[in-house]
C-alpha cells in the first residue's frame, strides 16, 4: 500500500515531535496540579504561565484575557455567551447596543450554531443575520456598512477552513470604525495561527478563539483571547482555575504541547516561511493543472492561505476524487471534517455562489507550515497517477466473463438500476437507470464509446423518467422498448420480443426483462430484472434461509491473518472501483486480490456460486462496500462470503 501523504491539515494536523515530547514530559514527571501549593504544583503553574506568556507574545496580546481551554468550539461558546449575556442585560436596561448579530456566511458551523443556541437559551432576543460574502468568499463590506450601526455583535473568521480565503479584517475594522458601530467583534482565528501575522491587542477584535490541533498541538487544547474591557462570562464554573475564567483542572499535557508549538513559532526556526509555503502551493497547483486540464479553483489563490487549495474537476464528483486519492495514499477531503459524513453541499461554496457542479466536485487539499518539499513533490507525482487512473474506462469486460455481457449496478439511495454492456461490440442497455445518476451513467457510456440500444423501465410501460433522463444526457439511445427486435423462445414455449446484445439477448416479458443466451432458439436465463432492486436472479442460486447479521460475515483486522492462513484456497476480492485498484493495489498479508467493483458483484455471483466456490473475502477501503458484497453473496446462498471489517484503513 502507498505510504500516507497527509494533505488535510485544516481538519487536524499531526503533533510536532517537540510538542509530543513536552506533553510526555508533563505526563511522566511534571504531572503536578497547577492549583496545588506544593513544589510539584508550583512547577506546573510556572509551566502554564510561561506558555501563556509565550502565547501573548506570539499573538501580540500583552493585554486582555488569555485563557486555556479545550479548543475553538469552547472558545467560540465562551465568546458568544459573554457577548450575549452583556447584550441581553444592556437591552433589558434600555442601553443602546444594537439588535443584530451579523454572522459571516462562511463561518465554521460552531459559530452560527452557538449563536442560535445561546440566543435562545438566554432569551437575548437578538436577530441573527447572515453577512454575505462575494464570489471571492470575502465579506460584503457594503452590506456590513449598511448594517453596522445596528450590529450588536459581528462574527467573522480570519481565514476560512474550506477555501483558505483570508478575510479583510482591516476593511471590516475600518467599516466598524467609520460607522461608529457599537458592535462587539469575534474573529475565529483557528486557521490563522502560524499562517498569518496576528497583533490582537492592537486590533479592535474583542474575542479570538484558537485551537491547538490545527497547528501541530494535540486535540483538546485551545485558547481564547478576550480584549481588555470586553464583556466576559465564564462558561464553566467550579474550582476557579484560570482566575475563575475557566474552571476545571488544566490540561497540562496539552498546554505543554501547545507551548512547544508557540515556542517554535516565536523562534521562527521550525515552520516554513510564507514564501516557501506559496512555493509548495504553486507546485501542487501546477500538478493539478497538468493532471486535470479542466480544473477550476474555487477561491482566488491571491486571497487564500498559502496552505489551502479548494478545486473542482469537471465530470468528477468529490467522492470520485477522494476515493482514488485515498487509494493512492493522499489524504484530502471534500470540505470541513465535521461535515465529511454528510452529503449536503458545502455552505461555504454555496455562499460564494459557486455553481452546483463545482460544489458537488469540490476537493480541499491543505497542508501545514511544516510541509516538506520532498513530500510535496511526491504528492504531485501521485496526483498525476490519480488523474491517469481517473481516466480509465469504467465499462471493461471482466477477466472472469469470457465473452458474456458485463452488468453494472446503478445504485442510488436504495433503488437500483442496471447497465448491461457488451465490451466487444460497444453496445449497452440500461434497465431502471436512476434519474439522479443520469449524468454519470451517460458519461460512463459515452466515454467508453458505447451505443445505448435502449433505456428501459420495469414500470411505466417500458420508459420511466430515469430512462428518458439517461437518453437526454447521453444524447443517444431509445427510451423504451425499440422496434424491430428479434424473437426469442422461453422454456415454457412462449415466443417474445428480444434485443441482441453481443452474443446474448434481452427478452421482454411484460414488465420484466430476461437476459441470457439463446441455445437452439431457447433462452438460457442468466439474469432477470423485475424492478425489485434486489440482486437479479441467476440460475443455480438458492436463497439463504438463515438471516445473516453483519457480525456473521465480518472478520476484523486481527482475525483476518488467521482466517487467510486457515483458508489457503480463499479468493480475496477487492470491491473498490477499478480506478482505486489501479492506484492502490491491495496488499493484504501478501495476498493479491482480484478486482471486482461492488457494482459488478452481481454479475459474478453465479460464477462464485457455481463455477468457483472457494471461500471469498471481500475488501474495500472502509468495510462498507465489502460487507454489502458479502451480504449479496450470502443472500444468494454462498455460505463462505466474508468482509474485512473496517477495510484496508484498519488492516
Ligand atoms: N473554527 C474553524 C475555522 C475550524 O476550522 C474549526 C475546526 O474545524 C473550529 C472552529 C472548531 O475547532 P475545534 O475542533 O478546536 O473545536
Amino acid at each position: 500500500m502507498n505510504p500516507e501523504i497527509y494533505l488535510d491539515a485544516n481538519a487536524t494536523s499531526p503533533v510536532l515531535p517537540a510538542a509530543a515530547s513536552a506533553a510526555m514530559a508533563v505526563m511522566a514527571d511534571g504531572f503536578g496540579n497547577p492549583s496545588s501549593s506544593h513544589a510539584a504544583g508550583l512547577r506546573a503553574r510556572a509551566l502554564r504561565e510561561s506558555v501563556r506568556a509565550c502565547a501573548r507574545r506570539v499573538l501580540g496580546a500583552p493585554e486582555g484575557r488569555l485563557t486555556f481551554n479545550s479548543g475553538a468550539t469552547e472558545g467560540i461558546q465562551t465568546a458568544v455567551l459573554s457577548a450575549l449575556v452583556a447584550l441581553r442585560d444592556a437591552r433589558a436596561n434600555g442601553q443602546p447596543c444594537g439588535d443584530l448579530v451579523l454572522v459571516g456566511a462562511t463561518e465554521h458551523k460552531a459559530v452560527p450554531e452557538s449563536l442560535a443556541h445561546w440566543n435562545r437559551l438566554l432569551g437575548a432576543g437578538l436577530e441573527l443575520r447572515t453577512l454575505p460574502v462575494d464570489t471571492d468568499g470575502r465579506h460584503r463590506l457594503d452590506v456590513l456598512r449598511e448594517l453596522a450601526p445596528r450590529a450588536a455583535l459581528v462574527c467573522t473568521m480570519a481565514a476560512n477552513n474550506e477555501t483558505g480565503v483570508v478575510s479583510d479584517l482591516d476593511g471590516i475594522a475600518q467599516v466598524l470604525r467609520d460607522t461608529a458601530s457599537p458592535a462587539l467583534w469575534m474573529v475565529d482565528c483557528v486557521q490563522a495561527l502560524g499562517k498569518l501575522p496576528l497583533n490582537l491587542s492592537a486590533s479592535r477584535i474583542d474575542y479570538a478563539p484558537f485551537s491547538g490541533h490545527k497547528l501541530y498541538a494535540p486535540k483538546g487544547i485551545g485558547m481564547l483571547y478576550v480584549r481588555a474591557g470586553a464583556p466576559f462570562t465564564p462558561l464553566m464554573c467550579g474550582g476557579g482555575q484560570e482566575q475563575g475564567q475557566r474552571s476545571g483542572t488544566e490540561n497540562m499535557a496539552g498546554i505543554a504541547a501547545l507551548g512547544a508549538v508557540l515556542d517554535a513559532l516565536e523562534r521562527g526556526d521550525t515552520f516554513r516561511s510564507h514564501a516557501a509555503l506559496l512555493g509548495c502551493r504553486a507546485r501542487l497547483v501546477a500538478a493539478l493543472q497538468d493532471a486535470f486540464p479542466g480544473v477550476v479553483f474555487n477561491a482566488p489563490l491571491e486571497h487564500a492561505l498559502p496552505t489551502t487549495i479548494n478545486f473542482s474537476v469537471p465530470g468528477l464528483s468529490s467522492a470520485d476524487v477522494l476515493e482514488v486519492f485515498d487509494a493512492a495514499g493522499l489524504r484530502v477531503s471534500a470540505g470541513s471534517a465535521c461535515s465529511a459524513s454528510k452529503t449536503a453541499p458545502s455552505h461555504v461554496l454555496d455562499a460564494m455562489g459557486v455553481p452546483d457542479w463545482r460544489g458537488a466536485s469540490a476537493v480541499r487539499m491543505s497542508f501545514g507550515p511544516l510541509a516538506e518539499d520532498v513530500v510535496i513533490d511526491q504528492a504531485c507525482a501521485r496526483i498525476a497517477a490519480c488523474a491517469r487512473a481517473l481516466a480509465l474506462p469504467l465499462l471493461q469486460a471482466s477477466p472472469l466473463a469470457a465473452d458474456g455481457a458485463g452488468l453494472v449496478q446503478l445504485e442510488h439511495e436504495g433503488g437500483a438500476g442496471w447497465l448491461l454492456f457488451d465490451a466487444a461490440g460497444r453496445t449497452c442497455i440500461a434497465i431502471d437507470p436512476p434519474a439522479a445518476l443520469a449524468g454519470r451513467t451517460a458519461a460512463m457510456v459515452n466515454a467508453g464509446g458505447y451505443r445505448l440500444l435502449a433505456a428501459l423501465s420495469t414500470a411505466h410501460d417500458g420508459a420511466g423518467a430515469g430512462a428518458l433522463a439517461l437518453c437526454a444526457h447521453a444524447g443517444q439511445g431509445i427510451a423504451g422498448w425499440p422496434d424491430g427486435g428479434i424473437e426469442a423462445r422461453l422454456e415454457d414455449g412462449r415466443r417474445l420480443s428480444a434485443i441482441a446484445l453481443g452474443r446474448e439477448v434481452l427478452v421482454r416479458d411484460g414488465g420484466k426483462y430476461l437476459f441470457g443466451r439463446l441455445q437452439d432458439g431457447v433462452l438460457a436465463l442468466r439474469f432477470a430484472f423485475d424492478g425489485s432492486g434486489a440482486p437479479v436472479v441467476t440460475p443455480g442460486m438458492t436463497a439463504q434461509a438463515r438471516p445473516q447479521t453483519e457480525a456473521d460475515m465480518e472478520l476484523d483486522a486481527g482475525a483476518v491473518a488467521r482466517w487467510l492462513a486457515e483458508h489457503p484456497e480463499a479468493l480475496v476480492v477487492d470491491v473498490r472501483c477499478a480506478r482505486e485498484h489501479a492506484v492502490g493495489p491491495l496488499d493484504l498479508h501478501g495476498w493479491s486480490a482480484l478486482n471486482v467493483p461492488l457494482a459488478r458483484v452481481t454479475e459474478h455471483a453465479s460464477h462464485w456460486l457455481d463455477a468457483d466456490t472457494r471461500p471469498l473475502l471481500f475488501v474495500c477501503r472502509s468495510g462498507a462496500r465489502s460487507v454489502r458484497a458479502a451480504r449479496t453473496l450470502r443472500s444468494l446462498g454462498h455460505p463462505r462470503a466474508w468482509s474485512l471489517a473496517g477495510g484496508l484503513a484498519l488492516a
